[in-house]
């Protein structure tokens, strides 16, 4: 257009095009862009170029493609979903509140912008060979001829983040009968079952306790997706279905079950009870101490936890399971190559290298930080500051080496110091019989079997989308500053070995917690235990979520969906 335009030869320009991006002469096609927009990158420099396989295009993965800046890999992503999910909103989803596409962002979208050649295939991972550095995929597109076929990747830094899938505890008839929401297709699913069950339960011939076993929604699980979703489900039909379907409003019933015995039980106290006064306020069904045992085509049945556990069966019309996550089985294949099987996650270490491979990393819910491993990583270090070998530490050189712990294993020496110092303490006193003083000395043994009961109370971090967010930020500002880091290493001593850790071990920063209630407000539990409820922090959750999504796009539909959904409520059409 611009040769026709300014008559200019078009053989002419593309010489000058040519002659100009190849740096003053030198004839080489880099960086062609398809029409796609994928980069593909032909220069003969990309073959000594070190390959980064990125597994998924979730909040870890997204995370670290975002952050990765060094231009001097190729990096590769594989994922079956080709495009990012923002999962906080997941429940909006499921009653219209947002609409799909408002909440997901195209993975070309987000790589393209980026000066590092990024190419993204739609496949899935199903096999890792950590010991010939290769990876098995296959694709599912619909309509592939070569969809059995296999596609081998080869790596030399392998980013695994594959996140986990819905935990049916193997509970018989759970994955056959129930709802889960993990993506979003799920959640369109459910969306399109809740009117199914609206425009059922409307037919007439239906007799009553049909209508009404049509109309029973059971959410199985009180952590704040099942709460969330309850929630939201209850404000769709109270708000919007009952003025659509004024004969069956009255036999509408929400049940929410939950195994321990309270809902939200990784929150505050105040929060935990706040909800449920407000859910038994609005008429939802929260039953505690209720573990699912079996779910038939129409009915669930569930034990009592408590008072000798007995059986009770009811009828339902749609079921939403959401317990908790499991493993995927490519990395419980994986987990058992490498000596973990007996695991739930892939152990890595505090900079979030898998234990026992070379060069692979894990983030986000398919991995855990091996809190064993630092527990006898501690343990090494105790011993070494007893250089008299005495086998005792004064409290003083004691609690030193605990403040040196801070460096090298943030989050486990802040959780002794602020946690457990106290424990600690307490069982070195009573071992002694004595309390504890300045010139008290540590045996060191005691404090192993102390260590070893701290080591039961450490809880791994939670799997959710801030941890993986910031492991995928902390990995990536490490694959920046690789060679640089290489040279200068900035991490702490190493105690297996001479010299630094070239990097600083991962720091989780929690940022705060939230929980919507549903009727316009929502719990949020912030840094330094800071509770809030109510009203306001719903407008706190509003504009923390909009600032969250990962682009203006998102951020504008999003808005204007909140904004459709209180002029004119949610949609019902159930398409
Ligand atoms: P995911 O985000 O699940 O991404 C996994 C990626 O791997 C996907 O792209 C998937 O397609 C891909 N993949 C899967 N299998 C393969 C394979 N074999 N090969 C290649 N790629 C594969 N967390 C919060 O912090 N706050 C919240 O409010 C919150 N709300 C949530 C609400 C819901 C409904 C849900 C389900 C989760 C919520 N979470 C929240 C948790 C959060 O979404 C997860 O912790 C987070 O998604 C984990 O990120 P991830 O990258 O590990 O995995």
């Amino acid at each position: 257009r611009f040769c026709r335009t300014f008559r200019v030869n078009p053989w002419l320009a593309r010489m000058l095009i040519v002659f100009a991006t190849s740096g003053g002469g030198v004839l080489a096609f880099s960086d062609v862009k398809s029409e796609n927009g994928m980069t593909f990158d032909s220069s003969e420099a990309d073959s000594k170029k070190k390959k980064v396989v990125v597994l998924g295009t979730g909040w870890a993965g997204i995370s670290f493609l975002k952050n990765l800046k060094n231009p001097s890999y190729d990096v590769q992503v594989i994922s079956p979903r080709n495009y990012f999910a923002f999962t906080p909103l997941l429940p909006s989803v499921t009653c219209g509140t947002v609409e799909p596409r408002s909440i997901a962002e195209p993975v070309r979208n987000i790589v393209r912008k980026k000066n590092v050649n990024i190419h993204y295939w739609e496949a899935e991972c199903f096999k890792i060979d950590a010991e010939n550095k290769k990876i098995y995929c296959r694709s599912h597109i619909a309509g592939n001829l070569n969809e059995k076929e296999e596609i081998v990747v080869d790596y030399d830094y392998l980013v695994i983040a594959i996140g986990a899938r819905a935990n049916t505890f193997n509970i018989p008839g759970v994955a056959e009968n129930c709802h889960f929401l993990k993506e979003l297709e799920d959640a369109q699913k459910i969306r399109r079952t809740v009117i199914d069950c609206f425009e059922r339960a409307s037919l007439p011939n239906l007799s009553d306790d049909e209508r009404k076993r049509i109309l029973h929604f059971v959410v199985v699980g009180g952590g704040p997706t099942g709460v969330e979703f309850a929630a939201e489900l209850h404000d769709y039909v109270n708000e919007d279905l009952v003025r659509l379907y004024p004969k069956v409003k009255e036999a509408v019933k929400i049940t929410l079950l939950e195994a321990t015995d309270h809902i939200l039980n990784m929150f505050d106290k105040r929060i935990t009870a706040f909800a449920e006064e407000k859910f038994q306020r609005d008429g939802i069904d929260v039953k505690t101490g209720a573990m699912v045992v079996k779910v038939s085509e129409k009915e669930i049945s569930t034990k009592e936890v408590k008072d000798g556990g007995g059986i009770s069966t009811m009828p339902y019309g749609m079921v939403v399971w959401s317990t908790g996550i499991g493993t995927h089985p490519v990395i419980m294949d994986f987990m058992k190559q490498i000596g973990q099987g007996n695991r739930r996650a892939l152990a890595t270490d505090e900079w979030l290298r898998v234990e026992g491979c070379d060069s692979i990393y894990a983030l986000g819910d398919c991995s855990t930080i091996n809190q064993r491993r630092v527990m006898e990583d501690i343990w090494v270090i105790f011993r070494k500051a007893d250089k008299d070998n005495s086998g005792t530490l004064t409290i003083k050189e004691f609690q030193e080496v605990l403040d040196d712990l801070c460096e090298r294993y943030p989050q486990v020496a802040l959780y002794l110091k602020n946690k457990h110092m106290r424990t600690l303490v307490d069982l070195l006193k009573d071992s002694k019989g004595d309390a504890v003083k300045e010139s008290v000395e540590v045996n060191l043994e005691e404090f192993k079997s102390a260590l070893s009961q701290v080591d039961s109370q450490m809880k791994n971090l939670p799997a959710t989308a801030q941890v993986a967010a910031q492991q995928g930020s902390y990995l990536a500002d490490c694959f920046n500053r690789m060679e640089e880091c290489e040279r200068n290493p900035e991490g702490p001593l190493r105690f297996r070995g001479e010299g630094r850790h070239r990097f600083r071990p991962f720091r989780y920063k929690h940022l705060g917690q939230f929980a919507p209630l549903g009727g316009e407000q929502t719990a949020a539990q912030l840094p330094g235990d800071w509770v809030s409820i109510g009203h306001s922090t719903q407008w706190l959750w509003y504009s923390v979520y909009a600032s969250k999504l990962v682009s203006w796009r998102t951020r504008a539909l999003v808005i204007s969906d909140w904004t459709r959904r209180f002029i004119f409520g949610r949609d019902s059409s159930g398409i």
